[in-house]
C-alpha cells in the first residue's frame, strides 16, 4: 500500500451520491483508499462495499443494525453507531465525503471541519441549517469545503482567481435549475400531480428526497442558501435561471460583465471526482461534451408564482439566524409526509411556508440552540402534516 494514497471516508455510501463516489474510486484504482463508510437502512449493500474495498471502519444507525451487520460481514471491522459514530468516522481519512441525506448529516460536516479535513460536501442540509456554526469551524487549520453539488462545484471553479472575502468583483451568481419534472405547469395543473410524477426527474437520477425537492424547486431555494453560506455572498446576489438541458451547471458574472460558466453533460461523477482529486483533476472524463452534435442551451426565468419555494428560501435568507434551519427542517418533514402519501404535492411548500411564518428570531450561537430550533420546526411541521 503506497503512503501517497488519499484516504477517503464516505458517509452515506449506499445512496445515489455514495454509489457514484464508489464508481469514481473504482475508476481511480490505487490513488485512493476507502477507510470508512456509513449508511442507513441498506445493510447488505453496506456490507458488500466494506468487503469490496476492505474498509476498516463502518457506521450504522442503531445497535440492532450493528449486530445485523456483524452477522453479514463476519470479519472484524470496527463498527460504530449513530451520530457519535458518524462524528468519529468523519475524523478519519484525508477527504470526508458527506453523502448522508438531510439534517442527519450534520455531525459529519461539523466533525470533519473541526478535525481539519477536506469536506467533500453533498449534504447541503447541514450547511444550510448550521451556517453560523459551520463558519466557526471552517478556519480550523487544514479544513476546507469543496462542494459536490453540481451548481456549487461549477461556481467554485468559476470563482478561481476571485480571492477577496465576499467576492466584491462578482456581480451575480447565476444558479442554473433544470426546472424539474413540472416546468411550465400552472398552479392549477400542479394541484393534481402525483408522487410518481414528482419522482421522475428529467435530467438527473438522484435519491428520493432531493428528487422531490427538485420538483418543488425547494432544492434550488436550498441551493441559494447553500451558495450564500459557501461563498460568503449575500443571497440577493444569487440569482436562479432555469436551464432545462442541465449542461451549464452555473455561471459567475463579474462586475466587468464577463460571465464564466462550467459545462458538461449532467453526471454527478464529475463534481465528485473534482472534489476527491483537487487540486489535481482526475483523468476520468465523466459527462464529456460533444460540441459537434446539435447542442442547444436554453435559459428562462423561473415561475415564482407556481413554485413559491424559491421566494421562501430568499425570505429565510433575509431573516437569517436559524430561519434557514427552520425552512430545511420543515421541508424534510413535509417531503417525508408526501413520500408516505400523507399530504399532496402542493401541500409540501404550504407546510414549509406556514412553519416559517411561526419563526422566532434566533442568532444560532450554539449547537444546542440549533437542535432546539430544528426540533421546534419539525414539531410544528409534523402537527400540520398529521392535522
Ligand atoms: P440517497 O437517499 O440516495 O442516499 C442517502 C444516504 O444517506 C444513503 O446512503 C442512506 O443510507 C444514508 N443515510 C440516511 N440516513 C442516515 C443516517 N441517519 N446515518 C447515516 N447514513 C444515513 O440521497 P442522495 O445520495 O441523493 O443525496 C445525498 C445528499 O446529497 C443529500 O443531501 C442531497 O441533497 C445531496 N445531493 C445529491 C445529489 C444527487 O445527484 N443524488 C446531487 C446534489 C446533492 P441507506 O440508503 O442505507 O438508508
Ligand atoms: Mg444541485
Amino acid at each position: 500500500m503506497s503512503p501517497s494514497r488519499t484516504r477517503v471516508a464516505l458517509l452515506g455510501a449506499t445512496g445515489s451520491i455514495g454509489t457514484q463516489t464508489l464508481e469514481v474510486l473504482r475508476e481511480a484504482g490505487d490513488a485512493f483508499e476507502l477507510v470508512a463508510i456509513a449508511g442507513g437502512q441498506r445493510l447488505a449493500e453496506l456490507s458488500a462495499i466494506a468487503k469490496e474495498f476492505n474498509v476498516a471502519h463502518v457506521g450504522v444507525v442503531s445497535d440492532r443494525d450493528a449486530e445485523e451487520l456483524r452477522g453479514l460481514m463476519g470479519r472484524d471491522e470496527t463498527i460504530v453507531v449513530g451520530a457519535p459514530g458518524l462524528s468519529e468516522l468523519a475524523t478519519l481519512g484525508d477527504v470526508v465525503v458527506n453523502a448522508v441525506v438531510g439534517f442527519a448529516g450534520l455531525p459529519v460536516t461539523l466533525s470533519a471541519l473541526s478535525a481539519g479535513k477536506r469536506l467533500a460536501l453533498a449534504n447541503k442540509e447541514s450547511l444550510i441549517a448550521a451556517a453560523p456554526l459551520v463558519q466557526l469551524v471552517r478556519d480550523t487549520p487544514g479544513a476546507s469545503i469543496l462542494p459536490i453539488d453540481s451548481e456549487h462545484c461549477a461556481i467554485h471553479q468559476c470563482l478561481a482567481g476571485s480571492t477577496l472575502p465576499g467576492h466584491p468583483d462578482v456581480r451575480t451568481i447565476h444558479l442554473t435549475a433544470s426546472g424539474g419534472p413540472f416546468r411550465g405547469m400552472t398552479r392549477e395543473q400542479l394541484a393534481h400531480v402525483s408522487k410518481h410524477d414528482a419522482l421522475r426527474h428529467p435530467t438527473w437520477s438522484m435519491g428520493p428526497k432531493i428528487t422531490v425537492d427538485s420538483s418543488t424547486l425547494m432544492n434550488k431555494g436550498l441551493e441559494v442558501l447553500e451558495a450564500s453560506a459557501l461563498f460568503g455572498i449575500e443571497a440577493q446576489r444569487v440569482d436562479v435561471v432555469v436551464h432545462p438541458q442541465s449542461i451549464v451547471h452555473s455561471m459567475v458574472e463579474y462586475v466587468d460583465g464577463a460571465v464564466l460558466a462550467q459545462l458538461s453533460l449532467p453526471d454527478m461523477r464529475l463534481p465528485i471526482a473534482y472534489c476527491l482529486g483537487a487540486p489535481v483533476r482526475l483523468d476520468q472524463g465523466w459527462g464529456r461534451m460533444d460540441f459537434t452534435s446539435n447542442l442547444q442551451l436554453d435559459f428562462e426565468a423561473p415561475d415564482r408564482l407556481a413554485f413559491p419555494a424559491l421566494d421562501l428560501a430568499y425570505e429565510a435568507a433575509r431573516l437569517g439566524g436559524a430561519a434557514p434551519a427552520w425552512l430545511s427542517a420543515a421541508n424534510e418533514i413535509a417531503v417525508e409526509a408526501f413520500l408516505n402519501d400523507q399530504i399532496s404535492w402542493s401541500r409540501i411548500v404550504e407546510v414549509v411556508a406556514r412553519v416559517l411564518d411561526r419563526y422566532v428570531a434566533c442568532e444560532l450561537s450554539s449547537i444546542e440552540e440549533l437542535f432546539e430550533n430544528d426540533a421546534t420546526a419539525r414539531r410544528l411541521a409534523h402537527g400540520m402534516v398529521t392535522a
